[in-house]
């Protein structure tokens, strides 16, 4: 299966460990669950466990080991906390071209912040409440990934 690149691993990884539903002990999304390791009685208590009501809505946590899980793109958060990984290798080219497109000193104009935070809203499914404010990290975001990405797509 395709892996992210590492930043975008590590930035989903951030958000389950800032999760309530984060299981610091076994790092997983709710109670871990080892498929046919388990015996038919655990399995069904830990399937207990994840079922949770979000929002109104019943779902299930999927009781994943999270640092194996962040790694690999066609994975989501249950919840909508983070999302598959989305760029094709076009889309990751032009990534590629803005970012070298880019000021090295100076700042960014407003159109340049617009669309960083559209690219990083598209990596990860998240969006930052101002992103101005948080420009910075977005474009060190952006680099670090696409750095990451030519890497591993090459
Ligand atoms: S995958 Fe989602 S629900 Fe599970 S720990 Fe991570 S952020 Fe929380």
């Amino acid at each position: 299966m395709f892996k992210v690149p590492p930043a975008i691993a590590a930035e989903r990884l951030t958000i389950c460990r800032a999760c309530k539903h984060f299981k610091e002990a076994t790092q997983s999304c709710g109670t871990l669950i080892l498929g046919n390791k388990m015996s038919p009685e655990d399995l069904a208590e830990a399937e207990a466990n994840n079922a949770i009501t979000h929002y109104r809505k019943k779902l299930r946590l999927c009781g994943c080991h999270m640092p194996y899980k962040t790694k690999l793109s066609l994975w989501r958060c249950p919840i909508n906390k983070w999302g598959r990984y989305k760029l094709n290798e076009e889309e990751t080219e032009a990534l590629a071209a803005f970012i070298s497109g880019l000021p090295t000193q100076g700042v960014y104009t407003a159109q340049m912040v617009k669309e960083a935070a559209a690219w990083f809203t598209k990596m990860t499914g998240q969006r930052y409440g101002c992103s101005t404010c948080k420009a910075g990290v977005i474009f060190q975001f952006l680099k670090d990934s696409i750095g990451e990405a030519n890497f591993d797509l090459g």
